[in-house]
């Protein structure tokens, strides 16, 4: 992905990377989960069969914008 441009300031110096979660029994990334967020009775979010996806954050060495996708299922 080596043409990928900042969608904020058009700059080509985007850094590969990803988001951390360090929740409780987390797996250690952030996923993206298709559908509205749902809550369940204890107030965690409701992600039962589910699509989750995979999130790749690109960030931009020159304004810090973070460029954000989806493309492998998790
Ligand atoms: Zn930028």
């Amino acid at each position: 992905m080596s043409s990928l441009r900042c969608t904020h300031c058009g700059e080509e110096s985007l850094e590969t990377g990803f988001i951390l979660d360090t929740g409780q029994s987390a797996s250690g990334f952030a996923e993206w989960v298709e559908g509205p967020l749902q809550r369940g009775v204890l107030g965690g979010a409701k992600i039962f069969r589910r699509p989750k996806w995979e999130i790749d954050a690109y960030r931009c060495r020159h304004c810090h914008h973070l460029e954000l996708f989806a493309n492998h299922p998790a």
